[in-house]
């Protein structure tokens, strides 16, 4: 019997087109995966009300992370084939899911950020300081999605206008345990996590659940570096205009189409390679 394959996908520029949202071009491979049964993962800096907006259009169903691995999100269905191999309390019921929080609170994010702010003036622009027409205006988002994309738990967005400063801004973060790390539009301020992190820790319940296990990843940003380190099987998209982004690991496999047109050659690469599992 072939091994129980995981496909982790980022969405924003992957999944999704960079500048529509669209996943017309991503459709094809999404079912491609449903029917062989193999769990797609949204691993995003989106926020979970983004999300669930997205499972709902794509009609996904299986566990999802946030915010840059802020937290993962299990649905209640599944809560009970992974709830013997963590601890109760790290479990904290939302809705129809339960989170495993991996990221700081963002109290703690605004916080530093007004630090930030105050070192570095209007240099630094958090959704914390954007209004709902400003976050729809800048993300090419509808307000509704705007609006969802502003319900921040673990991760706040920033933009840099001086991007000399990022290294203050850094040291600055660091000094408070935290991180700045680059996201496909915005700088994120976040907590000493990221997608690596929550992709390692869902693996390593996959493999308490099913044995054996071969993970994919899907992605096209600098900040799907660390779930490409993660898994067995990363694949590499082209950005629009159809660049790579600079990653430095030798056994990835870089797809030569742009967002989500790659995600669909890359589930096709992947279902190819697996018959000979
Ligand atoms: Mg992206």
């Amino acid at each position: 019997m072939p091994d129980q394959v995981i496909v982790f996908t980022d969405l924003d520029g992957t999944l999704l087109d960079y500048y529509t949202y669209s996943f017309e071009a991503s459709k094809e491979g999404i079912e491609l995966l449903r029917s062989h049964r193999v769990p797609l993962i949204f691993c995003t800096s989106k926020s979970y009300a983004e999300v669930i907006h997205f499972r709902e259009e794509t009609g996904n169903t299986s566990p999802f992370i946030v915010e840059n691995g802020g937290a993962i999100y299990l649905p209640r269905e599944q809560i009970e084939q992974f709830k013997p191999f963590v601890k109760a309390d790290r479990l904290k019921q939302s809705g129809d899911y339960a989170a495993l929080e991996l990221g700081a609170d963002y109290a703690t994010l605004r916080r530093v950020f007004e630090q930030m702010k105050k070192a570095f003036g209007n240099s630094v622009t958090g959704f914390g300081d954007m209004s709902v027409e400003e976050v729809s205006r800048y993300l090419n988002l509808a307000p509704r999605l705007a609006a969802m994309a502003k319900v921040r738990r673990h991760d706040e967005p920033f933009i840099l206008r001086d991007p000399s400063l990022l290294e203050s801004i850094q040291q600055l973060s660091r000094q408070n345990g935290l991180k700045v790390y680059p996201g496909t539009r915005f700088y994120h301020l976040m907590g000493n996590t990221d997608k690596g992190e929550a992709v390692k820790e869902l693996i390593s319940l996959y493999k308490k659940v099913y044995g054996t296990i071969v993970s994919v990843a899907i992605g096209e940003g600098k900040n799907d570096e660390p779930m490409f380190r993660q898994v067995d099987v990363p694949f590499l998209v082209q950005k629009p205009g159809g660049s790579f982004t600079d990653v430095t690991l030798d056994r990835i496999t870089r797809i030569n189409a742009v967002g989500p047109y790659g995600f669909t050659f890359a589930v096709k690469a992947l279902l190819n390679r697996s018959i000979k599992l």
